[in-house]
């Protein structure tokens, strides 16, 4: 039986890449969730695993977004937490007029004693929500 610390949180969501849709491995899977709350949309699906192979192509996007400060985990929502921790929108910079969709990026594996790993947070306007939306279905293509 696995010790707790061997179970990633949240679990691994996803059985195929997101992008190529090839079976993701239980040890190696870049996962993206993204929150929102009734204010905002969230990405859809809001939980998407990324295979090795094409974690690099996300991962060189998101390298240009500025990260932002985990959210407290006393707002209302975990949305809600990330508009407390964020001020501009991760992607195009622009002040957050709005609430934010957050954003996690982490490496998920039974192979890791501490997940999640490599572990970033962003803040995205609602445009560019959608801008990020497309761009992963585009990869997809
Ligand atoms: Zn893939
Ligand atoms: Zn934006």
């Amino acid at each position: 039986m696995c010790d707790d610390h061997t179970l990633v949180r949240p679990g691994l969501p996803s059985t195929v890449c997101q992008i190529c849709a090839d079976p993701l491995g239980r040890d190696d899977q870049w996962v993206l969730q993204s929150y929102g709350d009734r204010r905002t949309a969230s990405l859809d699906p809001p939980v998407a695993g990324i295979c090795p192979d094409c974690q690099p192509a996300v991962a060189e996007l998101l390298d240009d977004w500025a990260s932002v400060p985990e959210p407290p985990v006393d707002a209302d929502s975990i949305a809600a937490g990330y508009a407390r921790v964020a001020e501009d929108c991760s992607f195009c910079g622009d002040p957050l007029s709005e609430p934010p969709v957050g954003v996690e990026w982490y490496r998920a594996g039974t192979d890791h004693a501490t997940p999640p790993v490599d572990r970033h947070h962003y803040a995205l306007c609602g445009h560019c929500t959608g801008v990020f939306e497309t761009f992963l279905q585009t990869l997809g293509e």
